[in-house]
């Protein structure tokens, strides 16, 4: 792996803990009042919210209620290129927003805050890839989803955690080697699944990491009933004890497909509020994010999905700020990456 990327220390991160404390809490009436003003400006500017499992429960279902969209990141690029609204307003996080705009130049693009980064998109500047990608002129560059614009400009590849091992598994048959950034447990996830020849970036999703395999083996012992289903962005120990290994679409799927009633969840927590209606008797119970070593910036819930709620999205219809620009070359170059993704999930 190489020595360039991290230079982020996990100091930089913002904690959920101090996020959700400066966010705004509703009453049911204020909520209620909120998302009907929201259901109102979404019209009047003819608008669409696409929105993250990992986001908070209410700009779920605002988002749900409304005509838009609650998903995975491949299903959001997917829902955004099929809409005709001239507007789309993507809950999530800023690569989210980017790569809507990168599929969809004509539409306005709008994020409810531009604050909200990803610790891998972080960890992977663009000059830094180039570098590390110089050394292997042979192989071919496929990227996570979680990265910039940039990124994904300079990328033959852009997959999403549904796809990943299904690509590599691709081009693998054609004796393609690749090399893949940012995310180093997918990438060593992947690089089991399928033993293909690829260089990995040493960058890691904050959440995900926190999970701890020594406590939840304690919990697996007093829950021996349970599935266990974990996020490939987890490290190699947690993967390993789980039942079921698949994105966030897919760990919904297994939640309601297991015959299992309990489900140890091993990603962020705000999944719960999809999950529980995809499986109303299922009792779902959060992995452990504790145990030594464990700083708990996230526990179990990324701090900058947290960043959005209803008042940002009020916010951002109302005055139409927080737009997600791209320069049109790199946009160009992103585009041609980013739909290999979605033609070749079409294949699957
Ligand atoms: S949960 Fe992890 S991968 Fe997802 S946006 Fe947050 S930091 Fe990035």
């Amino acid at each position: 792996m190489n020595k360039l990327s991290n230079k982020l220390s996990n100091e930089s991160f913002p904690k959920t803990i101090d996020v959700l404390n400066s966010s705004p809490v509703y009453d049911a009436s204020s909520k209620k009042d909120k998302i009907n003003l929201i259901r109102k400006l979404l019209k009047e500017k003819d608008a669409k919210i696409i929105a993250h499992y990992y986001t908070h429960a209410d700009v779920q279902e605002v988002a749900e209620i409304t005509g838009g969209n609650v998903s995975d990141s491949l299903e959001m690029a997917k829902f955004g290129a099929n809409q005709s609204s001239k507007m789309l307003i993507v809950a999530g996080v800023r690569f989210m927003g980017e790569t809507a705009k990168i599929l969809n130049p004509e539409k306005k693009i709008l994020m409810p805050t531009l604050e909200a980064e990803c610790s891998l998109d972080l960890n992977c500047p663009a000059p830094e890839l180039l570098e590390f990608s110089k050394k292997y002129p042979d192989r071919q560059i496929v990227v996570y989803a979680n990265t910039s614009a940039e990124v994904k400009a300079m990328a033959d590849w852009v997959v999403t955690s549904s796809i990943a091992v299904k690509l590599i598994e691709h081009l693998n048959k054609k004796n393609i080697k690749a090399i893949w950034a940012p995310d180093k447990h997918l990438g060593r996830y992947i690089n089991d699944k399928t033993n293909a020849d690829m260089k990995l970036w040493n960058a890691s999703c904050i959440v995900h990491e926190e999970f701890k395999a020594s406590s939840l083996m304690e919990l697996m012992k007093a829950n021996k009933d349970a599935a266990v289903l974990v996020h490939p962005e987890s490290p190699k120990d947690v993967i390993d004890l789980a039942d079921v290994v698949g994105s966030t679409s897919q760990l919904i799927s297994a939640c309601k497909n297991l015959p299992n009633k309990k489900m140890i969840v091993a990603t962020d927590n705000r999944i719960f509020y999809k999950m529980q209606k995809a499986a109303p008797d299922k009792i779902l119970i959060e992995a452990p994010t504790g145990g030594n070593g464990a700083t708990c910036i996230s526990c179990a819930h990324c701090p900058w999905m947290a960043m959005n709620n209803l008042d940002n999205l009020i916010e951002t219809l109302v005055q139409e700020k927080n737009e997600i620009f791209i320069e049109e070359e790199t946009r160009k170059k992103a585009f041609i990456s980013t739909n290999k993704m979605i033609d070749f999930a079409k294949t699957l």
